[in-house]
């Protein structure tokens, strides 16, 4: 499981994906309904990566991982990777590694879009910037206790503010 491109179980979320791929995992914004934080607290929890619970790490075994033409490579769907406390160095270092790979394309789906614009030159142009937007009342999230992420209107204002041809929301 350290080195888990994973072209079997991508469909769950979004159809278009033909792979996972986790240079990144774990997270701390907590939200009460995350799939990925039970999977590495129940079915994974004996694994060298969610040993020590749902933290974020950056997986080095992954960076051996290649990807070819025709390949959509949802990247970091266990965790996110441009939460603000994941380090600038792990997110470089992940867009470093895909810039050896023109022909793929890599998606992105964060609660913290505005950490876009930080590394956005160093962007490969094959890569679709997506948010995950669940809810347009703010209050559900910060009285419910909901998620620690960004609140959805700032997420919304950040990707209509972002300059990306590629672009995507999941609602
Ligand atoms: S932001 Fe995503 S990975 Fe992080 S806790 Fe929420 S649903 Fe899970």
């Amino acid at each position: 499981m350290e080195n888990s491109l994973n072209k079997n179980n991508h469909r769950k979320m979004f159809n278009i994906v033909t792979a996972t791929w986790n240079p990144i995992s774990g997270c701390l914004y907590n939200c009460s309904y995350c799939w990925a934080k039970d999977l590495a607290l129940t079915k994974l929890k004996n694994s060298k990566r969610y040993a020590k619970g749902f933290n974020p790490r950056l997986n080095e075994a992954e960076f051996r991982n290649k990807f070819t033409k025709g390949d959509l490579v949802f990247v970091s769907d266990m965790g996110d990777m441009f939460a603000d406390f994941i380090p600038s160095e792990w997110i470089l270092e992940v867009l470093t590694h895909i810039r050896q790979f023109p022909e793929a394309d890599f998606l992105f789906m964060t609660k913290n879009p505005k950490r876009y614009l930080e590394v956005l030159p160093h962007i490969p142009v094959n890569s679709i910037l997506g948010a995950t937007i669940e809810t347009t009342n703010d209050e559900i999230i910060q009285v419910d206790k909901v998620s620690n992420a960004p609140l959805p209107s700032e997420r919304f204002e950040a990707m209509k503010a972002l300059d990306w041809k590629r672009k995507m929301v999941s609602i």
